[in-house]
């Protein structure tokens, strides 16, 4: 019988184990897989806490729900009538610029002004950043022959105002990185292509707006599940035979065997005819050192930062103190150690009791070892120094808990798609061996399925096992152009 190992528990290989397990179901005894999970619990990155009416989400509090493969997952799962929409009502973000909040002026497309008179007025940016905005308008088409770093492209257009106020506090808050050396190709393709096809971002995105018409967006921005992120997880752990879990097993070694696959933990080891690393690229990278070294190389020169995520919970009197909205950023040179905060009583108000307030507060800053040196306890009192700063926040709250993610978030740097080729073309040498994760092609949760599911229809053309009713082993989701943002 055949044999697929899949080296991480996380999002990416509970997709590709419940493809595995759809298809099992039709070939009967054909093939068999195991999940290989660290940790005790499955998961991953995604851990939802229920504390006293409030819902912590460790790590994803939600996906975007404009791509489709979390959703069609959760659907397929019988979850579709606990998904819930973003509470896009009262959708409003700032900027914290000197001591203050600033709004987010509307028609601001991530950072593209598509109506006027709203950014004009708007005290989030000067004179003359609002002047760069009009001049903008005027750009020629421009074919860039090589990648670029996202500060640099958007300076180009806006000036470097808008880096600092906008593009790098919302790709930090995406990306836990910086805009000066995320690649503009592999974090926002759909600019690039903008800016060789029209030249001006701002005229390309009116244009695309009046083209879509009445189909524009008409669904909530954010797609989440009513009992959190990990009811997903929970539900496909519950799909998957038992005797395929494994948890609580490191994997520490990976080579070749009979023209298989050796796997090896603590005193332990098994052969398979195929394996999917669906572990952090670094990790990835670690087992294939004795495999393929430059494989390996590759793998190991994705950057990746950590995360802190900080729940505080406060009583009745602190939610009507707080702005309405989602939250704020924070650009770096305002010289703060928060750099973002979500008000997640206003995002998804069930997350708290109707009176209540829950903020979440990100200490990410790429290369600040220092932010995951210091104790839980002091990270508590930090975050609530500088939110009394900011909110005028000065109540203890009712409970406060630290999330830390180490070396979770990868960085898509300045020639991550040429690396990208690189490793594909370097594993499509490596038979039966097939990668899957937030490493690759999407850092969110729905291209993280998305690139499980494909991981494991691959091992298993792999292997010759098609199936006779193939739509039973199709990938979760719908056919797609890859995108990354
Ligand atoms: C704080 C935070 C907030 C986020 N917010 C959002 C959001 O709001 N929306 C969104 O779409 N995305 C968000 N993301 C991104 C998204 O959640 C992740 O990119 C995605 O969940 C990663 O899934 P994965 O399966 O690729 O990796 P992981 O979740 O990292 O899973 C990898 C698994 O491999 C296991 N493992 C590692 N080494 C071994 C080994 N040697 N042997 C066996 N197992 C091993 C690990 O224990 C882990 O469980 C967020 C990420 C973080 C950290």
């Amino acid at each position: 019988m055949k044999r697929i190992a899949i080296v991480g528990g996380g999002i990416a290989g509970l997709s590709a184990a419940f493809v595995l397990e759809k298809c099992r179901r039709v070939e009967g005894e054909a093939f068999e897989y195991v999940v290989f999970e660290s940790h005790a619990q499955f998961g991953g990155v995604i851990r939802t806490d229920q504390l006293d009416g409030y819902q912590l989400e460790g790590g994803p509090d939600s996906f975007l729900t404009e791509k489709p493969w979390a959703s069609d997952l959760c659907r397929e799962l019988g979850l579709g009538d606990r998904l819930i929409g973003s509470n896009d009502s009262e959708r409003k973000t700032y900027i914290l610029v000197n001591g203050k909040l600033v709004e987010i002026p509307d028609g601001l497309m991530f950072m593209i002004p598509t109506e006027i008179l709203p950014t004009l007025f708007s005290p989030l940016f000067s004179i003359s950043t609002k002047i760069r905005m009009t001049r903008e308008w005027f750009h020629p088409p421009r074919h860039a022959d090589r990648d670029e770093n996202v500060a640099a492209f958007v300076e180009r257009h806006y000036g470097p105002e808008m880096v600092d106020r906008l593009a790098d506090p919302l790709l930090c808050g995406v990306y836990g990185g910086h805009a000066n050396q995320l690649s503009v190709r592999a974090v926002l393709p759909r600019f690039a292509e903008m800016e060789a096809k029209y030249g001006s971002l701002g005229r390309a995105m009116v244009r695309a707006r009046r083209e879509m018409g009445s189909k524009a967006r008409s669904y909530p921005l954010f797609t989440s599940l009513l009992n959190g992120m990990q009811q997903m997880v929970d539900s496909l752990v519950a799909r998957l035979s038992p005797g395929s879990l494994a948890p609580g097993i490191t994997i520490q070694s990976v080579d070749r065997a009979k023209g298989g696959w050796q796997i090896s933990a603590r005193g332990w080891c098994a052969r398979f005819d195929a394996i999917i690393l669906a572990v952090p690229s670094h990790v990835a990278g670690a087992l294939l050192q004795s495999v393929n070294a430059q494989l390996a190389h590759e793998l190991r020169a994705i950057r990746h930062t950590s995360s802190v995520a900080i729940h505080l919970g406060y009583g009745p009197p602190v939610r009507d103190g707080i702005p309405p909205g989602f939250g704020f950023l924070v650009p770096r040179s305002q010289g703060r150690r928060i750099v973002a905060c979500t008000f997640m009583h206003t995002k998804f108000p069930h997350r708290a009791p109707a009176d209540r307030a829950l903020l979440r507060c990100f200490t990410t800053r790429p290369a600040d070892r220092a932010a995951e040196e210091i104790s839980d306890e002091q990270m508590v009192k930090m975050v609530r120094h500088e939110l009394r700063e900011i909110l005028g926040l000065t109540r203890e709250p009712l409970f406060s808990r630290v999330y830390r993610w180490d070396r979770a978030m990868p960085q898509y740097e300045v020639g991550h798609l040429e690396r990208l080729g690189r490793i594909e073309e370097l594993g499509s040498r490596t038979s039966g061996l097939f990668l899957a994760g937030n490493a690759y092609r999407g850092i969110g949760v729905p291209d993280c399925v998305r690139s499980g599911s494909e991981a494991a229809t691959s091992a298993l053309n792999f292997l010759g096992i098609t199936g006779t009713q193939a739509s039973a082993c199709e990938p979760v989701g719908r056919p797609h152009a890859p995108r990354l943002y």
